[in-house]
């Protein structure tokens, strides 16, 4: 017993640690071999302590302490190697038996395509398209569309208000108001985009689509109007389509027409789609009053204009045959996935 014993025991602590390597076994059998309570090496050597003369007996202990600190220190490090060493052979365990992850291939939605066929439509024609924001003022949504405070369309029923002066808009047509604020006749502009009502069932989402066309110009009449919505619904729907003209009320337009197709569904013979009239009501229309105008600072004695509008939902459901508009944006891909 003595200093060299510990020496020796220190050696071969190590040795045997460095050939445990990250065998979690091997570095165990290590420890108990010289760190066990009951048999391990340290234990017996901190008994040969009594057997030493007093005056070695300090130079003993403190050398015997220090082994103790660096076998546990040693210890400690190769069990966190150990676990290291699992997680990262658990990262590189691949079963090449498992079938692949197949990458759901996207498919267009049903609204952007009808979206970007009726643009696709105006841009031959010589429109642009235009934007604007979602949340609007009151002034752009309602006021300079000819609908003061007291109107009916300003609603509570109808209308997402956020705070006294900010709203949901609630159709497309405050971009009219806009462009026209911003520029001069000529124009002629397509605005499809998101619009938002407080309705919810078979054929109204509080969230839908619309699309609003707008011509200023010197000279524009009714007949422009009809012409360009004929040329517009036999582009969209087909060559035959009949287009009808009826009396309508719109605040922003003067006079307002609804506009129907001939059904597409029953050649106009009565079906369920057309509730047996043989019509299909698909958008609303009319000339730009020109109490409208004078709001965006456009001159009603030099130019006239007309302005259109139609739910893009709409006329989805009618050509893809879809029968609960909700089912548009309920993201289930059994319905996108047709439209690969
Ligand atoms: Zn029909």
């Amino acid at each position: 017993m003595g200093l060299e014993r510990l020496e020796e025991v220190r050696a071969s602590f190590l040795a045997d640690l460095e050939r445990a390597g990250v065998d979690a076994d091997a570095v165990e059998r290590v420890r108990v071999a010289y760190a066990g309570r009951r048999s391990g090496l340290l234990q017996e050597l901190a008994g040969g302590l009594r057997e030493l003369p007093s005056e070695a007996k300090r130079d003993y202990g403190r050398a015997l302490n220090e082994l103790k600190k660096l076998v546990e220190e040693r210890l400690d490090e190769a069990k966190a190697r150990v676990a290291e060493g699992r997680a990262a052979s658990a990262d590189r365990r691949v079963d090449i038996t498992l079938p692949g992850r197949r990458l759901a291939r996207g498919a267009e939605h049903p609204v952007h395509l009808v979206r970007r066929r009726i643009e696709e439509i105006f841009l031959r024609m010589g429109y642009d398209v235009e934007d604007g924001p979602e949340i609007e003022d009151d002034w752009h949504n309602f006021e300079a569309l000819n609908m003061p405070p007291d109107h009916p369309a300003r609603d509570d029923q109808d209308t997402f208000y956020i705070g006294a002066s900010h709203l949901l808009r609630t159709h497309t047509s405050p971009v009219q108001a806009r462009v026209m604020e911003s520029r001069q006749p000529p124009i002629r502009i397509v605005v499809p985009g998101r619009v938002y009502r407080r309705d919810s069932d078979l054929r109204h989402s509080p969230m839908f689509h619309q699309l609003e066309g707008l011509v200023v110009d010197v000279g524009i009449t009714v007949g422009h109007l009809k012409a360009t919505l004929e040329t517009f619904l036999r582009a969209l729907f087909s060559d035959d389509v009949r287009v009808r003209l009826r009396p309508g009320f719109f605040p922003f337009t003067e006079p307002s027409a609804e506009v129907d197709i001939s059904c597409i569904f029953c050649a106009q013979r009565g079906c369920g789609v057309c509730s047996g009239s043989g019509w299909i009501e698909i958008l609303g229309s009319g000339m730009v009053d020109p109490r409208v105008f004078e709001a965006v600072g456009i001159d009603p004695e030099r130019y006239t204009g007309f302005a259109f509008g139609l739910g893009l939902d709409r006329v989805a459901m009618l050509q893809y045959g879809i029968p609960d508009l909700r089912q548009l944006f309920a993201g289930d891909q059994r319905l996108t996935r047709q439209f690969e």
